[in-house]
């Protein structure tokens, strides 16, 4: 009988650490470090090494045979498609926004990391609060520049980006809505992305948001799960703001 192997490393992130899904769940990473390769897995300390990245892999296929899980909130994840791994690039560590990383703060955060892929702009820092220049890329023509978030996010309901332009010498002001719209075609209701799993339902945003207010340590892989990009980032923004008003209102 052929054997396929059981696990999938994804890109490569900035850090140098590979995502790896084992059966189709995000189990943890793997990373190179003094010419041997580790396993990590959230929540679990991994024992051994390998001499190459698909045995760290392995390493990560045993440690879910025996059981561990990573302990960062994971739900089912649908097959993977190469287009969904394009848009949730892999890179997370600089979209902590450069705010306080109260729960309001965070949430507001993903509002705008959602807005920002529906309008077919890749952030390229942590949200830096709605009147401060954002770094960011364009993703129908790749320039990268500074925008305002409150121009972006429209004014007075009307959610159409001011000013209309999105930045000197884009592609032509006719192309972009439907530009825009291949580009939203894409957008999933569930996340679609192989190595790590995106908030989608309220009870899962609620878990993470708690979280994330009892340990502040908890900020990096949390920000991962509420703001790295991802196809379902629309849905992620609306059960995260469903899931701060209902733990608000316990109060
Ligand atoms: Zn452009
Ligand atoms: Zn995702």
């Amino acid at each position: 009988m052929e054997q396929h192997a059981r696990y999938v490393i994804g890109t490569r992130e900035d850090s140098g650490i590979y995502p790896v899904a084992v059966d189709g769940y995000p189990a943890g990473t793997v990373h190179r470090r003094h010419g041997s390769w580790f396993p990590t897995m959230p929540g679990h300390k991994l024992t051994g090494r390998s001499t190459s990245r698909e045995g760290a892999a392995e390493l990560l296929v045993a440690a879910v045979d025996q059981g561990k899980r990573p302990t960062v909130p994971l739900t089912a994840v649908r097959p993977h498609t190469p287009r969904a791994v394009d848009v949730a690039h892999r890179s997370y560590t600089y979209l902590i926004p450069s705010l306080r990383p109260t729960l309001p703060n965070v949430v507001r955060a993903a509002e705008a990391m959602a807005r920002l892929t529906e309008l077919a702009w890749k952030p390229l820092q942590g949200y830096p609060g709605a009147d401060q220049p954002w770094m960011m890329e364009c993703q129908l023509c790749g320039w990268e520049g500074r925008r305002f978030w409150s121009h972006l996010r429209g004014r007075n309901g009307d959610p159409t980006p001011r000013p209309i332009t999105r930045h000197p010498g884009c592609i032509p002001v006719a192309e972009h809505a439907k530009r825009i719209a291949e580009f939203a075609a894409y957008l999933t209701i569930t996340c679609e992305c192989v190595a790590f799993q995106h908030p989608t339902h309220v009870d899962d945003a609620r878990e993470i948001l708690k979280t994330l207010s009892h340990s502040p340590a908890a900020t990096m892989p949390y920000a991962r799960a509420i703001l790295e990009p991802c196809t379902a980032s629309s849905v992620r923004a609306i059960v995260l703001r469903e899931a701060l008003n209902s733990l608000t209102a316990k109060k």
